[in-house]
């Protein structure tokens, strides 16, 4: 696209800085000038216009694409380097990103890898994710209209030359784009850009050996939450551990905002013999049990009792500690309580009544699993606030690890951290709040 119009900025003397730590966003609030505009906020501007960021000196800083909506101006793509945006550029990315995951491409008994995970790999507004040979992606900006057809080519091609046969390829739109004004209808459904999607569209995938199914057209995200692999994989090493230790103290666990039953199966896979997931989603719990049937090749699911809850996670828990039920481990994996910064208080809030609803729940030494996916809340604040609210209720927490993002989820920018996980044993001391 030589002949693709183009804008040039000047930025205040911090986004200058932060363009030199290769931040991905220019914010409207931190451009001067745009040449030949009157302001940054001209709606003439097209979504997706190119646009190069000048220093003082005229010095090239870098590059991206103009994005009309929200606070963040230019989704930048390059740094330092003069690169004209297009194919090569995109097919650079999403390189640099497949190189990132070769040690998961390299497991035959995982084929559910997020391949783009936006910002974090310099593909601002994109996420894309394979599952087994079928790739979904989701456009979060404007910016990309003008670019999709070529991005989307650059992703195929790279997936066929690493051996990666592709059977279809989904492209889903959030919803501000889907909307957006001069956004292409096809946006506004799952748009099947290559290939045959399987009957039905579910598409199935392993991970550590386990079967899946993601449901891009009706599911969260992409259809399943990637994001959690490594956090499914200690689960399973931990119940596998506690039924080597405690062969005659069959283990409970309950997983909480249980979604597909992700925890479930990697629970009932370490030898759990009791799984309970609970969810407000009648439709997600189907998929769960679906899961547990998909694997019962595997003996330990096959001998593992799953049952599922449709409640609400708060008032289930709650009911569930009254009936005098005790679980081994707890898992509380909840949605994110947090879209903005302000909401963030609020959000620490709900996480403390899952902690102590969760301890509730635990049997001596038992285990708590609870994750937080809201980039708005600091990990600091998070593990306090868990660590806080199981002393208040007097089941003190020993914990023993802390986990962050995957491989394939990099966050290489403060604003793109959300995922948190904590593991911790209950104490029993303290007795206030014991059963
Ligand atoms: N832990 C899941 C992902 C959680 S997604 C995994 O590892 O795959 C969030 C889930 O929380 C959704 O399935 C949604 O249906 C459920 N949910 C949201 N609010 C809820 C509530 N108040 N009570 C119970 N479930 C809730």
């Amino acid at each position: 696209m030589i002949d693709a119009p183009r804008l040039a900025l000047r930025v205040s003397p911090p986004a200058e800085r932060a363009l030199k730590t290769r931040h991905p966003w220019l914010f409207e609030s931190s451009i001067t000038s745009v040449r030949g505009h009157a302001s940054p906020a001209d709606p003439a501007i097209q979504a997706g216009t190119v646009a190069i960021v000048f220093d003082r000196k005229n010095r090239f800083l870098g590059a991206g694409i103009w994005d009309p909506d929200g606070p963040i101006r230019v989704r930048m793509l390059a740094f330092g380097n003069p690169e004209p945006v297009g194919p090569a550029l995109f097919r650079a990315r999403i390189d640099a990103a497949l190189d990132r995951r070769r040690a998961l491409f390299a497991d035959p008994e995982t084929t559910g890898i997020r391949l783009l995970h936006g910002e974090g790999d310099g593909v601002s507004g994109i996420v894309a994710d394979l599952y087994g040979e079928h790739v979904v992606a989701k456009v979060y900006s404007r910016s990309w209209i003008p670019w999709l057809d070529e991005f989307f080519d650059a992703l195929q091609s790279a997936l066929q030359d690493r051996g990666v046969q592709v059977q279809s390829l989904l492209i889903r739109a959030g919803r501000k784009v889907a909307d957006a004004p001069g956004a292409p209808k096809w946006l506004r459904a799952p748009h099947l850009h290559a290939g045959t999607l399987p009957e039905g569209g579910a598409l199935p995938f392993l991970e550590g050996g386990l079967h899946y199914e993601a449901h891009p057209e009706v599911g969260h995200k992409t259809g399943f939450y990637l994001d959690q692999r490594e956090n499914r994989a200690r689960v399973r090493a931990l119940a596998r551990s506690h039924v080597q230790v405690h062969p005659d103290a069959p283990l409970r666990v309950l997983n909480v905002f249980s979604y597909t039953g992700g925890f479930s199966l990697a629970a009932a896979a370490g030898g759990a013999a009791r799984v309970w997931s609970l969810d407000l989603s009648a439709q997600a719990l189907a998929q769960a049990e679906r899961h547990f049937l998909l694997n019962q090749a595997n003996p330990d699911i096959a001998h593992a009792e799953h049952r599922t809850v449709v409640d609400d996670a708060f008032s289930g828990m709650d009911s569930l500690a009254r009936a005098g039920e005790r679980f081994g481990m707890v898992i509380v994996d909840p949605p994110s309580f947090a879209k903005e910064g302000s909401q963030a208080d609020r959000a620490l809030e709900q996480y403390a009544r899952l902690t102590g609803l969760a301890v509730r729940l635990l049997s001596r030494k038992g285990t708590l699993i609870q994750a937080s996916c809201s980039s708005r809340v600091g990990e600091e604040d998070f593990f306090e606030r868990v660590h806080r609210a199981a002393r208040d209720a007097g089941r003190p927490l020993n914990e023993f690890a802390r986990t962050g993002h995957p491989v394939d989820h990099p966050a290489p920018f403060a604003e793109g951290a959300y995922l948190k996980a904590i593991y911790a044993t209950a104490d029993d001391s303290g007795g206030r709040g014991r059963p």
